[in-house]
């Protein structure tokens, strides 16, 4: 057997860099498999942290905290992709860093993304590269439409955007974006957004969930509906861009596909999320193996299970203040509520999810 393709033994310990949500989803999942996971997050209480064997209190360019966790754990992974770049490389001279660091590099510059989808063949909306104000009006004369504006890094959840009606100041925008690379996308006019979790394994086999159907208020996601109510064919070319997206990375993980269906039944591709996606909590409830402990299988070099549903799910989530609905949901017997520990509210925080589950079909 090569190293590559070597299983990290139930009883080691995965690292997972991050200590949100999906750090704490991914943790509960590989205690069912016997692993113990090990926090590495700068974060005081981290909601990860809580169900974890370990924690680390550091930030992402502490050389020397990083170099001990690397000795520390048998595989790393991570649960955000904002986490430095830097980080992942230094880790991957001493541990197997799994989805490995390109990906990471690629998911986490909307530029980078886009040009990579474009290799592999997957669609997307209209775009330019936009570093200063002469190129963002440049690039406006090329898209002249309702456009959006997007920060390259580190903008999520909506955050680092702004949105241009024909006519608006673009140098303006740029100016108020206050960064230094940009890109500047068509606006779509979609039916409905949807999204596709895969996993691709250490033997580059891959398993996907059924597309998912999104809404988002505020550009943060609200609720997933699964299956999404779309036709076969845009279906499979949904599954499809996944996949060619998890292989053309060579990922080993969990990754999440964001696309838009246009009213004409096209599929363009808005993002990657290099890691379990919250558009996927639903297969905890919905489905035999959740895309958490698909994630810990696919890093420790375990076979994949099965992604096929038991279940149609509808995945609400519990934004800021929604968290005082906590009483009203826990007494609704087929609800099942999950909270990811997080004692500070605040507008926007995701605090928790809630998953109803029907009968296979018949929501689809
Ligand atoms: P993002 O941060 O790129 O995932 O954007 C957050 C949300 O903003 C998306 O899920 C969409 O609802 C909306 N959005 C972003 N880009 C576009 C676009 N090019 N056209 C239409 N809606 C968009």
């Amino acid at each position: 057997m090569s190293a590559a393709s070597a299983i990290i033994a139930p009883g080691s310990t995965i690292g997972i860099l991050g200590g949100g949500q999906l750090g704490r989803m991914t943790a509960l999942a590989a205690a069912v498999l016997g692993y113990r996971c090990h926090i590495f997050a700068p974060d005081l209480d981290p909601p990860a942290g809580q169900v974890a064997a370990t924690t680390t209190r550091a930030a992402y360019d502490d050389f020397d905290a990083l170099a001990r966790f690397a000795d520390s754990v048998s595989v790393v992974t991570f649960e955000f992709e904002n986490v430095a770049v830097a980080a992942a490389e230094f880790l991957a001279g001493r541990v197997p860093v799994r989805p490995n660091s390109g990906a990471l590099a690629t998911a986490s510059d909307r530029l980078r993304e886009k040009r990579f989808l474009d290799r592999v063949g997957v669609a997307t909306t209209a775009y330019a590269g936009v570093a200063g104000a002469a190129e963002a009006v440049a690039a406006r004369a090329a898209i002249p439409g309702p456009a959006i504006l997007k920060t390259n890094r580190e903008g999520y959840d909506g955050k680092g955007q702004i949105r241009l009606a024909p006519g608006d100041d673009v140098a303006a925008a740029w100016r108020r974006l206050g960064t230094v690379d940009a890109i500047l996308e068509a606006m779509v006019d979609f039916a409905c957004e949807v999204s596709v979790v895969v996993a691709r394994g250490v033997d580059g086999g891959v398993a996907s969930y059924v597309p998912a159907e999104n809404t988002h208020v505020d550009g943060i996601l609200a609720t997933t509906r699964a299956p999404a109510r779309i036709a076969p064919a845009v279906a499979a070319e949904a599954t499809r861009a996944a996949r060619a997206v998890a292989d053309g990375l060579d990922y080993v993980g969990v990754l999440a596909l964001e696309m838009f269906v246009t009213r004409d039944g096209r599929v363009l591709a808005n993002e990657i999320a290099p890691r379990p996606h919250n558009s996927g909590h639903w297969t905890i409830d919905g489905c035999i193996v959740s895309q958490f402990e698909q994630h810990v299988r696919a890093v420790c070099g375990l076979p994949l299970g099965d992604p096929e549903r038991h279940s149609d799910a509808i995945m609400e989530n519990l934004i800021g203040d929604q968290i005082e609905r906590f009483p009203a949901l826990v007494r609704e017997p087929e609800t099942r509520v999950h909270l990811y520990g997080k004692t500070a509210v605040r507008a926007g925080r995701k605090m928790g999810h809630v998953t109803r589950v029907f009968a296979r079909g018949s929501l689809g």
